[in-house]
């Protein structure tokens, strides 16, 4: 166990890991259970080596546009699920015309659009679908789309229409827990989305929630859940209450978990896009979620902007710091740097980031 290693072993085990070595759900109950610190060090130090090998020190920033909140749905832990008696927005065309053009001088590689599943767009999807050309003619930019579950059709316009990546997350894969978390959603139309926009063309991300009743078993259920799908992208999120809703009175964990997690997701998924999200603990935290083996920057949001983010840690505070000029400087702090355009869409035009299958072997 990763415990009683030293650096070369250590580092012979990231060897392992790139060339094909498979965790064992043994091996993935063992590192979910670590809590010395020393011990979660090891972990993250493999898996920034594995992160390392097929990526360097380069980072990959997408720039977030939440451009509604209006949602249909009762996910028991969103802020804007449809019981929660909040400020909402939707924006016009206008306002998405005036986003792509401060978008262009942004310093990203892509635009991630996100909606609640607002009926608006989900009734009449050509809205969206209007949306997503305008972003991909004005900007130029690969899109990542976050609209909720749409259906086969809209999916196959929305990737004719410009779009590049899916992110649709199940949350969990334990399906008890899915049941009380995305509260009368169907399991299988969400697996059924990825699955399908894959075949479309889409890379597609999936995610996780944890803190929110997951113990390790259910845990190891959702990391093998993800990998079935073969996702290009895989995020987790710690929960963190929020206001108004059902969980609200849950103790939020520390990101402990989540960065256990990521680091697991590195050595799983070696050669997959993993995010270090700013929606949760800021600028302080990307540090801590690329140290743990990340490689993407998400939820930028420039400093001007009044758009929410999804868990939104700075709601409350008058300024915020997620914009690509302070997260650029952060990396620069760390021995990062942005990656170029150039090397995102090389992934986008080789399908890069999908790799072969490997030996399950013990560690
Ligand atoms: S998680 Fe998404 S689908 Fe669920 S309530 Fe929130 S915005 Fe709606």
């Amino acid at each position: 166990m990763i415990g009683k290693m030293d650096y070369m072993e250590l580092d012979r085990l990231a060897q392992k890991i790139i060339k094909g070595q498979k965790l064992t759900d043994d091996d993935l109950r063992q590192l979910l259970s670590l809590t010395e610190e020393e011990d979660i060090q090891k972990l993250h130090y493999i898996a920034g080596k594995v992160r390392d090998h097929f990526f360097g020190n380069r980072v990959f920033l997408y720039s977030f546009v939440y451009f509604s909140t209006y949602c249909k749905n009762n996910c028991a832990f969103c802020y804007y699920n449809r019981c929660n008696d909040i400020q909402r927005y939707r924006l016009d065309m206008k306002e998405i015309h005036s986003i792509c053009r401060a978008l262009k001088n942004e310093n990203i590689h892509m635009v991630d659009l996100t909606m609640g599943e607002d009926p608006y767009f989900h009734s009449e999807p050509q809205r969206f679908v209007e949306i997503v050309r305008t972003v991909k003619e004005e900007t130029g930019l690969p899109i990542m789309i976050s609209p909720g579950v749409m259906d086969d059709r809209t999916l196959s316009r929305l990737y004719e229409s410009g779009a590049d990546f899916l992110a649709l997350y199940q949350e969990t894969h334990d399906k008890e827990l899915y049941a009380k978390l995305r509260v009368g959603q169907s399991f299988e139309e969400r697996l059924h989305a990825r699955e399908f926009a894959k075949k479309v063309g889409f890379f597609v991300e999936d995610g996780i929630l944890t803190g929110v009743g997951n113990d390790i078993e259910s845990t190891i259920k959702s990391l093998r859940g993800m990998q079935k799908n073969e996702p290009d992208m895989v995020r987790v999120m710690t929960f963190v209450p929020q206001e108004g809703t059902p969980l609200a009175q849950v103790d939020q964990e520390s990101s402990l978990s989540e960065l256990k997690i990521i680091s697991i997701l590195r050595l799983m998924f070696p050669d997959r896009l993993i995010p270090a999200s700013l929606d949760l603990e800021g600028i302080d935290g990307m540090v801590h979620r690329l140290n743990a083996g990340a490689n993407v920057v998400t939820s930028i949001i420039p400093s001007d902007s009044s758009l929410e983010g999804v868990v939104n840690y700075d709601r409350e505070l008058e300024e915020r710091d997620r914009d690509p000029k302070s997260v650029i400087e952060r990396l620069k702090s760390i021995g990062m740097e942005p990656a170029s355009q150039a090397d995102f869409n090389k992934i986008i035009d080789n399908n890069s980031i999908r790799s072969s299958k490997a030996p399950v072997v013990m560690l």
